[in-house]
């Protein structure tokens, strides 16, 4: 928490709006439209309900398929489910760990043979970098699909001088206890579609009628924000930049300390993109390094140090196991290489230096440990 918070919770309780609207949820979403730079923004329950409402505004039903980033947390599809939709799922390219244009488009041509194009194209930000949006826009645009844009990890990042969450017909973030900034739980529907964001409105408050009485002629959700929880995500937000900046420096001194040991990579920074850094990745090449994903989760382990693998492609989970998948190459599964040598170390905002030095001399003594072993043997 960045001490702001209480203030604006403070004025939840005073005025009494203990519910899941009020002045906070007012405030907190034009405070993200403008951030971001859209012309409106619904606070909701979590960056999954975000999703979910962007698929109903889109139509997305029963036996519908939607394509949707493979290298990503569960939640980026769980909603086609809802819906009873069929997800497909895409790979990611080596430069952004993204959706791979390329694989997207062979599965828009193989869609577009069996006459059965998707109703939705789900694409995520990962760990705060931006996908290859231009490519990626080409190519929906051309099908006439919509995109949903996951920035649920990105909040800030950008693409050529655009916001991160701002290139489809939909954009969601997330404000989970994890995320960049947070409300405990919660999330945000973005758009430039105000009708479109006021149906959402409408569907998140149980699809009350206006009439007097309760009345309902369709079926809705209980998605709304809470007035308490969007006045701690008004502090947060003022702290965004600094936040955004404070992981970048946690990123750089990563970098600075370990990308020279042969076979470590950083996850890249496309060109003309800036991302939020939310979390460093990297991969380790275990014939380079002799080092394996686990051999450096196990060291940092024994320090108490808490790191973890790169999120599991969703095509791999059993929840997913007969669903379609269109890798990077036909031989080439990219978001499998990146989840087999992928890790995620620790990259919270408030890390200290000393922090950050102990992580990075863990990971050395790892490395070093390993060559004198091999030189050893060698001997
Ligand atoms: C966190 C996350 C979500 C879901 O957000 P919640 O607020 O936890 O529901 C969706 N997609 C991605 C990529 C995420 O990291």
């Amino acid at each position: 928490m960045s001490g702001n918070e209480h203030k604006y919770i403070n004025e939840a309780f005073e005025t009494n709006w203990i519910a899941p609207l009020g002045p906070n949820v007012d405030e907190f979403e034009k405070e993200i439209a403008q951030y971001v730079g859209v012309n409106g923004a619904v606070a909701v329950s979590s960056g999954t309900a975000a999703i979910h409402l962007a698929l109903l505004l889109l139509g997305v039903g029963k036996g519908d398929k939607v394509f949707c980033s493979s290298l990503t947390f569960v939640a980026s599809a769980n909603p086609i489910v809802y819906q009873g939709a069929e997800p497909i799922f895409i790979d990611s390219e080596p430069d952004t760990w993204n959706m791979s244009p390329q694989a997207l488009e062979r599965a828009f041509k193989d869609a577009l043979k069996d006459g059965n194009l998707p109703k939705a194209v789900i694409l995520v930000n990962l760990y705060g970098q931006s996908a290859k949006m231009e490519e990626i826009t080409v190519i929906c645009n051309q099908y006439g699909v919509p995109i949903i844009e996951d920035a649920a990890e990105s909040i800030g990042a950008m693409y050529k001088g655009k916001a991160s969450g701002t290139f489809g017909k939909f954009g969601i973030f997330s404000f989970n206890g994890n995320k960049i900034i947070t409300t405990s739980g919660g999330g945000m529907l973005v758009s430039n579609d105000q009708e479109a964001l006021q149906r959402a409105r409408f569907l998140a408050t149980q699809a009350r009628d206006a009439a007097p009485h309760y009345q309902h002629s369709q079926i809705g959700f209980n998605y709304r924000l809470s007035n308490i929880l969007a006045g701690i995500g008004r502090a947060q937000l003022e702290v965004l930049d600094d936040r955004i900046t404070a992981r970048r420096a946690v990123f750089q001194q990563y970098y600075d300390a370990l990308s020279n040991i042969p076979g470590l990579r950083f996850m890249p920074e496309l060109a003309e993109t800036f991302s939020n850094r939310w979390l460093t990745a990297l991969t380790i090449n275990e014939n380079e390094t002799g080092i394996s994903v686990i051999d450096i989760l196990n060291a940092l382990s024994e320090e108490n140090i808490e790191a973890r693998p790169v999120w599991k492609p969703l095509h791999l989970q059993p929840v997913f196991k007969e669903r379609k998948y269109y890798s990077h190459n036909k031989n080439e599964s990219v978001s499998e290489t990146l989840f087999n040598n992928g890790l995620c170390l620790p990259s919270g905002s408030n890390m200290t230096d000393e922090d950050i030095k102990t992580v990075i001399h863990y990971i050395k003594q790892t490395v070093i440990k390993r060559k004198e072993r091999v030189d050893m043997l060698r001997i």
